[in-house]
């Protein structure tokens, strides 16, 4: 099969997610035949070096030898079977594992990150219904928050281009300032913006907690808002203030969790403990589609009666699917066996060298980086700025994909020091070709 057939063929029978489809009319659509390590190969065998993991899935390079032992071995055992009235051992293991890791427990999955939004945000309003405040049952989110786009989770999603058209299906959530660094003015340090968004919150609190379930946010990076980081100090008084005011909180740790901040955990650098954690994407190092949430006891201990109704009744066909448990486990067992934080704490060092020229360069403001994310703001480009970067850096054998004039690297945790640098010279080769041909188009 050649490359112009199979993307005829899937312009045809595939609508492809995140993509205004004529666009493929001028942009084109990348067949891929195979991947590994931190390389995607297409149909003619030239290599792209994934420096997204896969929209942010990808922890140890593809097609990791260790995780397809495990994938092949459980699909030998137990391919799959409903979890109401079952269980096995992957899910036990997995739940066991994921609840040393967050301090929390009573581990509930789902397939992917919306669907884990969804149940945190029924889980909390059930939760104050259970213990007699039924009133207590909408939502509050940051500014430029991401939590998904099924129609439950769009009501914390705030994108604009995401949540419009779909406006009037949603009951929106209340927003508070963010928190967002690049925030702050003249003379204020990111704990005095930290601190400014914390009074916006409490204000807000002050007035709405009685009608408030959960606040819900992503610890220290807002990935989709374009890597917005914050400091931690916020995560600290927001813990507080939801203790006052009797409000839960929920971090959602889909983009950040399993070390990508450099932590476990991101909210573990702000040392809080949340009600609820939202998990998807590295859980599986970006194999399977799997996600959970774990909370705590006093939560589970709500829903723990003789009635059903007040069962936590949500239910997927495909809850803790034994393939995607057993994979997660081979993930996690490549944490306990690597030292993965502290390697990615040099290899975040070799990046950082790399990128220097970019960093430097004249048109790059707010150059930021935490654990494995690194993220530049461009200025004075066009609308169409992330589209012609992304055609670029695909030249140069990089995957890269800006958000507006956001570039961004959150490549997975197996890149060396000549991988480091293919990926950094092709960052500011694709930038350098973008401005050029945004000057010539006028
Ligand atoms: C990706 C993401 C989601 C949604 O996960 P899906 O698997 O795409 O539904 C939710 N929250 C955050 C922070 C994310 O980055």
């Amino acid at each position: 099969m050649d490359n112009s057939t199979l993307v005829k063929r899937s312009l045809q029978a595939v609508w492809h997610p995140c993509t205004q489809m004529k666009h493929h009319e001028f942009v084109p659509l990348l067949p891929i035949s195979r991947a590994e390590g931190v390389w995607l190969y297409d149909l003619e065998g030239k290599r792209y070096l994934d420096g997204v993991s896969s929209w942010w899935v990808n922890l140890f390079g593809h097609s990791h030898p260790h995780i397809k032992a495990a994938l092949v071995a459980q699909i030998n055992q137990l391919d799959h079977v409903m979890l109401a009235g079952f269980t096995h051992q992957p899910v036990v293991e997995l739940s066991e594992k994921l609840g040393t890791l967050t301090g929390l427990g009573h581990a509930f999955y789902a397939s992917d990150g919306a669907s884990a939004t969804e149940i945190a945000l029924k889980m909390s309003a059930h939760y104050w219904r259970n213990t007699g405040q039924p009133e207590k049952c909408r939502f509050v989110g940051l500014a430029g928050g991401y939590h998904g786009e099924t129609v439950g989770a769009l009501a914390v999603t705030d994108i604009a281009l995401f949540r419009e058209a779909y406006a009037p299906l949603v009951r929106l959530a209340a927003t508070v300032p963010s928190p967002d660094s690049r925030a702050a003015m003249t003379g204020e340090s990111p704990a005095d913006v930290a601190t400014r968004a914390a009074s916006a919150l409490q204000a807000w609190l002050e007035q709405h907690h009685a009608s408030t379930a959960a606040l819900i946010l992503e610890p220290l990076v807002q990935c989709a808002a374009g890597m917005a980081m914050h400091d931690a100090s916020y995560l600290q008084q927001v813990r507080l203030l939801c203790d006052r005011y009797q409000v839960h909180l929920v971090v959602d740790e889909i983009a950040t969790g399993f070390g990508r901040t450099g932590s476990m955990f991101a909210h573990q650098q702000a040392g809080i403990l949340p009600d609820f954690i939202c998990l998807s994407k590295g859980l599986t190092g970006g194999t399977l589609p799997l996600s959970a949430v774990l909370t705590t006891d006093t939560v589970y201990e709500a829903f723990y009666d003789d009635q059903l109704a007040r069962g936590f009744l949500h239910s997927h066909s495909y809850t803790g699917n034994p393939l995607a448990c057993s994979v997660a486990l081979a993930t996690l067992e490549l944490f306990e066996q690597g030292q993965v934080l502290d390697k990615n704490l040099r290899l975040a060092g070799t990046l950082t060298q790399a990128f220097a020229p970019l960093t430097q360069h004249a048109r790059i403001n707010n150059a930021r980086q935490l654990g494995m994310i690194w993220a530049w703001d461009v200025s004075g480009v066009s609308p169409s700025f992330s589209h012609r970067y992304h055609q670029h850096a695909m030249a140069h054998g990089v995957l890269l994909r800006p958000i507006g004039n956001t570039i961004y690297a959150m490549p997975p945790y197996v890149m060396n020091e000549e991988t480091s640098a293919h990926l950094a010279r092709g960052a500011l080769l694709a930038l350098e070709a973008t401005l050029a041909e945004e000057k010539r188009l006028g």
